[in-house]
Parts: structure tokens; C-alpha cells; sequence
């Protein structure tokens, strides 16, 4: 690999947005969008059923992530092995499970290159409306020669998509190195974005997204857009966070609460996975957490449940 390789998210075909919105929605209403706060925003914000299915999130039911792991090109068992560790890192921020099957599985490993190659995911419960035979996910070119560090930079951030995290929206200065007419053909070309979406979605940053009240500024999340050096004015790619790191710990494990909140050690099996611990920086644990509810489990009867913040 010449570049280092960044991940380029994965949508579904414009025909079946309305379809899965509404799957996602029948998962886990918290999936549907506030309205009203898109309203506030955008004063324009046409409710069409379109419009709604783009802002509607595809987390899945917040009383566990349960899923099915399988491989559609048969890699050696310690890699499968390795892969289903990584992605189970996420498991010590949330009841999270995923376990390998050969029958049916959910979530369908390939490492294709070529058109379809490169490392991306679809998001969340949209992976239930791929076909079967085909790939949820993509780690083109993982083997186990593949450094450790690329498991924990890419695995762990793919598996932040099937669990249904969107990219985070980036910060001004990140934004300044990328070049806006190669962003806008990129994204063109690779998401069938319009100019508009492009600004929208990745030259906008983050601290003009506040205004949408996601305030917290994670720019070591493992969910931060990652970006080809095509696309920057140095040409060095953007590779965003290295690891699952405490703020996006804390994130899932509002989405995915576990029954019993684990206490540290007690869960853990040493030497079964390397370290699945989250990394560092405490001092970006306080930024959220503290307004916003964690999206308990099924309050189906309330009315209108605490909704996790999208992070975009
Ligand atoms: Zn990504």
C-alpha cells in the first residue's frame, strides 16, 4: 500500500432509503429524526419521506446488539479470529456481541479491492438490506501481516459503522486542509453526493454544526471521517482517530446500555484480546454525558424518549 487507506462510508441506493428509515425506525424508534428541531434549523425542511429517511440514524435496539459475524472469501481461522476480537472491543462500552457464524450472518466480511475495495461499512441496520450473498463490510487487504495498529484504526472504526455511529463531523482546522473541488467530485463520484451535500456533510465544521447541539468536539474519535490524501491540499491523507477512545465509549455504552454497568477487570479476559481497553484522554469524558439522558432501554409507552445525539 502506497497511502494509507481511509474509509469511505457505504450507502444504500437512493430506492431503498424510504424502506430502511422505516426498518430502522420499527428497530429502535429513537431512529426517527426530531422534526421539529430540523424545523427550527431549517426553517425550509420539507418533511417528504425522503428527507426524513436521510436524517433518520439506523442504531439498533438499544437492549443489546447481538450479531452474526461471517467471512464471504474464507480467511485463515487466527485472522477471523483476530477480525471478531477487534470488532468485540466495542463490547466493553456497551452490551455488544459479535460472534462468528457460517449460516446467514448479518454482518458479511470481505476484503475486496478494485471498485468495490477499500475499508467501509454500511451503517447499522441498513445492513439488513444488503443482499445476503453480498458484503457488509469491506477490509481490503487485511491479513495477519497486517499491522496491529490497522486493526485497531480500521476494524474497530468499520464496526462503529454496522453499530450504526455515522462519521463525526470535523473540526475547522482539519476542514482548512482539504480541497474543496477534489472533495466535491470525490464524494460526487464515490456517494453520489451534490455540491451541496459535500459542503453540508464534510466541508462544514464542526463548530458550525453546533448550532444541531452536538457540542462535544472529539477530534481523537474513532469515528472521525478519514479522508484520502486525493483530496487534500498536501496530499497526506486525513486518518482520524487511531482507537476507540473514552468519549465514543461512553457514546455507545448510552446506546447500548448494559444491564449492569461493567466495572473495569472484571469483564475482561486477559490475553484473549489485545488490549480492548479505551484510550486515554479523560478530559474529553465531560463534554457530553453530562445534558444529555442516556437513551434507556424501551420506554416504548413515553412519549418522547431522550434521542441520542447524532454524531455528525
Ligand atoms: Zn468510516
Amino acid at each position: 500500500m502506497s497511502e494509507v487507506m481511509t474509509c469511505t462510508p457505504k450507502h444504500l441506493p437512493r430506492s431503498q432509503w424510504v424502506a430502511a428509515a422505516q426498518a430502522a425506525r420499527s428497530i429502535n424508534p429513537v431512529n426517527h429524526p426530531a422534526l421539529h428541531g430540523l424545523r427550527a434549523i431549517d426553517p425550509a425542511f420539507k418533511p417528504t419521506a425522503e428527507r426524513i429517511a436521510v436524517v433518520t440514524t439506523k442504531y439498533w435496539r438499544t437492549n443489546g446488539v447481538r450479531l452474526t459475524v461471517g467471512f464471504l472469501d474464507n480467511p485463515p481461522a487466527d485472522l477471523r479470529k483476530r477480525i471478531i476480537s477487534h470488532m468485540n472491543a466495542w463490547s466493553k462500552c456497551g452490551n455488544i456481541s459479535f460472534t462468528e457464524s457460517r449460516s446467514q450472518p448479518q454482518v458479511r466480511i470481505a476484503r475486496m479491492d478494485g471498485d468495490q475495495g477499500g475499508f467501509w461499512s454500511y451503517v447499522g441496520t441498513d445492513i439488513l438490506s444488503i443482499d445476503p450473498d453480498q458484503p457488509t463490510m469491506n477490509l481490503q487487504g487485511f491479513t495477519m501481516n497486517t499491522p496491529e495498529s490497522e486493526f485497531h484504526r480500521v476494524v474497530r472504526h468499520e464496526t462503529g459503522h454496522t453499530l450504526g455511529c455515522p462519521h463525526e463531523h470535523m473540526r475547522g482546522e482539519l476542514v482548512d486542509l482539504i480541497d474543496v473541488q477534489k472533495a466535491i467530485s470525490f464524494f460526487g463520484a464515490t456517494q453520489g453526493w451534490s455540491e451541496e451535500e459535500v459542503r453540508q456533510q464534510v466541508l462544514t465544521p464542526l463548530e458550525e454544526h453546533s448550532i444541531l447541539g452536538t457540542e462535544h468536539t472529539d477530534q481523537t474519535s474513532i469515528m472521525c471521517y478519514q479522508l484520502p490524501g486525493s483530496i487534500t491540499k498536501s496530499g497526506q491523507p486525513i486518518i482520524g482517530g487511531l482507537d476507540i477512545d473514552r468519549t465514543d465509549c461512553e457514546f455507545i455504552g448510552k446506546i447500548y446500555p448494559t444491564a449492569v454497568a461493567p466495572s473495569p477487570g472484571t469483564r475482561k479476559k486477559p490475553g484473549k484480546s489485545p488490549s480492548t481497553s479505551p484510550s486515554k484522554s479523560p478530559s474529553k469524558s465531560t463534554a457530553r454525558g453530562a445534558k444529555k439522558k442516556p437513551s434507556k432501554s424501551k420506554s416504548r409507552g413515553s412519549k418522547r424518549k431522550a434521542r441520542p445525539k447524532k454524531k455528525r
